[in-house]
């Protein structure tokens, strides 16, 4: 098998994942079959966990042999709406255009996953001294939600893995470093009131406006905190401030009001720290307020998501190996979230590292280069030689 017969067979098998539409409100279970049966008829066994309603699955595989110090090539299997975009061909049918091919998924980020199952024959035929692993997951883009159940899989029952590549868009530069996240909802109850007397009621409007106001000035405070070597772009913790629903007419006082809000993190900020700061301010100048109307009347604040960060480490051995097999001797942070963090805080060390622009995901029309195919492929060969050899860690000293 040449690299150019396993860039056919990766086209081949992303087009055929690309049909299956995975839009994370969707399950994603036929999928999996299909993926369980390819791997079936190359005599691999997959390993499913399900979530708790059982319409939806992560896949574990591995290829060589069941020790520890293996490494993980990592995707999701879920892919963002296409609702309301403008599409010039169906996005669930793949094709191809000027050296690109074009999909929803292609990048974000069934391609990856379809160049790791492409490997598999070549894995296959290699001696491997060490294990490979695929892991799959669900949930990824509505808040890294499978892979956690994934995680802890592996952590209590296999052999520990030595590295995660995550193979998100990275255009095949190394992401040694992400932003953390917390996700909140804020509920103001207040009191309803005919607004020609609003002495009556209490406006949740007007005391959600509080927190926002409040939120304003915290990101004021964050940005007045920054260091000037933080790697980040921002170089500091941001505040997400997207959704706000109250009242029912104009004339009267308001009684529900939701903010959605939320931070995205540097590593070094604690936000779970920030998030109590901003409850503090909630209890002690919105409530009392709404309480002197009615006991009813308050405020309530959950947590809704949280993402982990991934901690910039360039001496990690999923950065080391990167690094060796690559030759790129430098790595970089981003702003957006992967599941990366996750592995890392469960002891996996793990970098981001993958095919086609960040640029391109989410977007009508998403596209991957074929040359940017085509550089992964060498890569996993890379890959695979390496596990080859006898003691592979022992040339990442
Ligand atoms: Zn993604």
């Amino acid at each position: 098998m040449t690299q150019n017969d396993t860039l056919k067979s990766a086209i081949t098998i992303l087009g055929e994942i690309v049909a299956f539409d995975t839009t994370s409100r969707e399950s994603n279970l036929e999928l999996i079959a299909h993926i369980q049966s390819y791997l079936h008829n190359l005599g691999i066994d997959s390993r499913i966990t399900h979530d708790s309603t059982g319409t939806k699955a992560n896949l574990w595989a591995t290829i060589g042999p069941d020790i520890p110090g293996g490494v993980v090539l990592s995707g999701h299997l879920d892919v963002v709406p296409v609702d309301g975009q403008d599409w010039s061909q169906h996005p669930f049918t793949m094709w191809q255009q000027d050296g690109k091919l074009l999909g929803r998924g292609v990048v974000d980020m069934k391609g990856f996953v379809a160049m790791a199952l492409a490997m598999v024959p070549q894995m296959l035929k290699s001696d491997l001294k060490i294990p490979i692993h695929l892991a799959f997951s669900y949930d990824e883009e509505i808040g890294c939600i499978g892979v956690r159940g994934l995680i802890a899989d592996v952590v209590k029952n296999l052999p520990m893995p030595r590295a995660v590549i995550v193979g998100e868009p990275t255009s095949m530069k190394i992401i040694g470093g992400h932003k953390g996240s917390r996700s909140l909802r804020s509920t103001v109850q207040g009191v309803p009131a005919h607004s020609s007397d609003p002495r009556l009621g209490a406006n949740s409007i007007m005391a959600a406006a509080r927190l926002v106001t409040y939120l304003e000035n915290l990101q004021q405070e964050l940005i007045s905190r920054a260091e000037s070597n933080c790697p980040f772009d921002p170089p500091y913790t941001t505040i997400d401030l997207g959704l706000i629903n109250g009242g029912t007419a104009g004339n009267i006082t308001p009684e529900f009001t939701t903010v959605d809000w939320g931070m995205r993190i540097i590593p070094t900020d604690d936000g779970e720290a920030i998030e109590h700061q901003v409850r503090n301010f909630i209890d002690e100048h919105i409530t009392p307020g709404l309480k002197k109307v009615s006991p009813d009347a308050g405020v309530t604040t959950e947590l809704t998501n949280t993402v982990t960060p991934l901690v910039p480490d360039s001496s990690s051995a999923a950065e080391q190996l990167i690094r060796h097999l690559t030759g790129l001797n430098d790595s970089s942070v981003v702003s957006f979230g992967t599941e990366a963090g996750l592995f890392q805080s469960a002891g996996i060390p793990a970098v981001v590292f993958g095919p086609g622009s960040i640029n391109q995901a989410h977007q009508p029309d998403e596209f991957i280069e074929i040359s940017q195919l085509q550089e992964c492929i060498t890569f996993l060969y890379k890959l695979t030689a390496w596990a080859e050899q006898d003691n592979p860690q022992e040339t990442l000293l």
